[in-house]
């Protein structure tokens, strides 16, 4: 099965090794080009020109890319080449609805389309133990498999086209949750003048402990706050949550504080930081 990946930012980049590692990889497209260069020089794939050229040359196109405007532009864009009987895989934080219009666009080329959006941070695409939720065709899914193996430690098939970004919006709520609780609480123990290092050790091995405490906590309260994931996309992420809500008549109380909070920090310059910079705005 030959591979191609689109997209090689903080997380496609991690995945695109990990494909590259098991054998995989085939070939890759970065709208940037020198950042698909060092695939060429370090793996010896192919790289592309365009989304185009990368389909019609692989089996299974996987995408990472940043938003549903992105995402449908391309899916159009390989549209015109892909061969009948290929597969492919957003793995991007985007709407269900999206998901059914790229779907509906490949079914037309017979081609299968899963949405398979993911989580376990940039750390968890260097890794290969991401964690992915998937919709679409099942047989599909179990046909590809192995590649989305390389990429990934817990697979969950989670129904029709658009439950996988359905289940990512879940994730994405509760991660805004957990980022309100953890910059606020540290920010706190801040304001105690506690030992902020033995703060979040302790507090990692007991009922409080969460993956952001421990992977973020020691940056955020050094006033570090690279990403991992841009505040702006989980804004775009949240803003998805928020539309979805509004149709369940689901009340999301954290993430619409969170989408609030985000747009305040957007707006001083800090949408590229990582979203443990919400605890900027947790001191007085
Ligand atoms: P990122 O570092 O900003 O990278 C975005 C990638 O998408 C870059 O390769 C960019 O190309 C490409 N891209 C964006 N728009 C494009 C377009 N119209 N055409 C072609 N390429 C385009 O973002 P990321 O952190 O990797 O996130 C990617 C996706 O994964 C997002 O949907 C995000 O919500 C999701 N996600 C992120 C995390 C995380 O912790 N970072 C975790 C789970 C899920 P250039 O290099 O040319 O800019």
């Amino acid at each position: 099965m030959k591979v191609g990946m689109i997209g090689l930012g903080a997380m496609g980049e991690g995945m695109a090794i990990n494909l590259a590692e098991a054998g995989f990889l085939a070939g890759v497209y970065n709208r940037t080009f020198s950042k698909a260069e060092k695939f060429r020089k370090e793996f010896g794939v192919d790289v592309f020109n365009s989304p185009s050229e990368l389909a019609a040359s692989v089996d299974v196109v996987l995408i990472c890319v940043s938003a549903d405007e992105d995402v449908l532009e391309i899916v159009t864009r390989i549209s015109g080449s892909i061969k009948p009987g290929s597969v492919v895989v957003d793995m991007s934080t985007v709407s269900s609805k999206t998901a059914e219009q790229a779907a509906s666009l490949l079914a037309k080329k017979q081609v299968d389309f899963l949405d398979a959006p993911v989580s376990g941070g940039v750390e968890g695409a260097k890794n290969g133990t991401l964690a992915m939720m998937v919709g679409g065709n099942q047989q599909a899914l179990e046909k590809i498999k192995p590649v989305l193996e390389a990429i990934s430690s817990r697979i969950m098939y989670m129904g029709a086209t658009g439950s996988g970004q359905g289940t990512k919006a879940v994730n994405q709520i509760m991660a805004a949750g957990i980022n309100q609780a953890v910059t606020e609480a540290l920010a706190f123990a801040e304001a105690q003048s506690l030992p902020l290092e033995k703060v979040i050790e302790v507090i990692s091995g007991g009922a409080a402990s969460n993956w952001f405490l421990e992977h973020r906590g020691q940056t955020m309260t050094q006033g570090t706050f690279a990403p991992g994931f841009k505040l702006a996309l989980h804004h775009k992420d949240l803003k998805i949550c928020q539309t979805m809500a509004k149709q369940n008549d689901s009340a999301i109380p954290l993430a619409e504080q969170t989408i609030e909070n985000y747009a305040q920090l957007m707006k001083k310059g800090f949408g590229d930081e990582d979203i443990s910079a919400l605890y900027r705005l947790k001191h007085p």
